[in-house]
């Protein structure tokens, strides 16, 4: 079986097929420009993929959103967005029209939790979330061994979160000014102390790092009681401060308190760094085109 996958970024798109081991046949990266070209661009890919004997069975998508996920007229279309040109775009019917093969389409991190739970930091396991923190924050999950969406796709980065009592930081949200996104997003940290985290000298850098363990392990306590994960796996450019994810561990530990008294709230492994990296969203596509060309979900 030959499958097909596409990350579609605000800022770039990666294709690529693969065969049914995983091993890369061929990928293509380019810039995200207005959605007609971008569109036409990814079923270029594809085409000369088949005319090279590599034509896909069936495609995965992970893409930014929001996006339409019910079935129905409406699926798999942009919905309102601020990238100029993009709302309504249909990311399956060209590639449908083009291609006639089985097409599954989830969010960019619901993807990258397909990755993970393939390849990464959470094989294995049936109910996670994953967690990217850099721009933005944002969250998906599987849950029971399946991508977690309903009425539309979870939008965990935008939970609630107590202020700490020293931060009179306002929050970057635009809908919600100080939510989890707002206060603790790598644009946030970098926004509340003037530079971003990289660029902080080493007070200011342990002071930052103290407070985002904070923010960070308020949001993932608001996760753990609401979807009850395994895990909690993290990526973006945030994990790499120093000492943030232990920091992150021992403040949750403290904000659960002893409720429900499971051990494994308090365990390593339970907040953990994503395996995959960059790798993890595109490794998700290709397990979403297995999901379209089989019908099952994964778990
Ligand atoms: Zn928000």
């Amino acid at each position: 079986m030959i499958l097909g996958g596409i990350e579609a970024g605000g800022t770039k798109f990666l294709c690529l097929v693969a065969d049914g081991d995983g091993v890369i046949l061929a990928q293509e990266r380019f810039p995200t420009r207005g959605p007609d070209e971008t569109m036409a661009g990814v079923v270029a890919f594809f085409l000369r993929a088949r005319d090279g004997g590599i034509g896909p069975d069936a495609i995965g998508i992970g893409t930014f959103g929001p996006v339409e996920l019910r079935a129905g007229a409406g699926h798999g279309r942009i919905m309102a967005t601020p990238k100029p040109g993009w709302e309504g775009t249909d990311l399956v019917g060209p590639l449908r029209d083009a291609l006639d093969v089985p097409i599954a389409l989830d969010t960019d991190v619901n993807a990258a939790a397909l990755g993970e739970w393939r390849l990464g930091a959470a094989r294995g396991l049936h109910t996670f979330i994953y967690m990217t923190v850099g721009t933005g924050i944002g969250a998906g999950a599987l849950v029971g061994g399946r991508p977690m969406h309903g009425l539309v796709h979870p939008e965990m980065g935008h939970v609630s979160v107590p202020r700490e009592p020293d931060d009179d930081f306002p929050g970057l949200c635009p809908f919600h000014g100080a939510c989890f996104e707002g206060m603790a997003s790598g644009s946030a940290v970098a926004a509340r102390w003037g530079s971003p985290a990289e660029e902080l000298d080493a007070a200011t850098l342990a002071r930052a790092t103290d407070l985002e363990a904070r923010y960070l392990a308020a949001g993932i306590r608001n996760l753990v009681y609401a979807i009850a994960p395994e895990r909690v796996v993290i990526g973006g450019g945030i994990v790499n401060l120093p000492g943030l994810l232990p920091a992150v561990r021992r403040r949750l530990i403290e904000l659960v308190g002893s409720y429900p008294g499971l051990p494994e709230h308090g365990q390593e492994a339970f907040v953990t760094m994503a395996g995959l990296g960059q790798d993890a969203g595109p490794r998700g596509t290709l397990v979403l085109a297995e999901m379209a060309a089989t019908g099952a979900a994964p778990g």
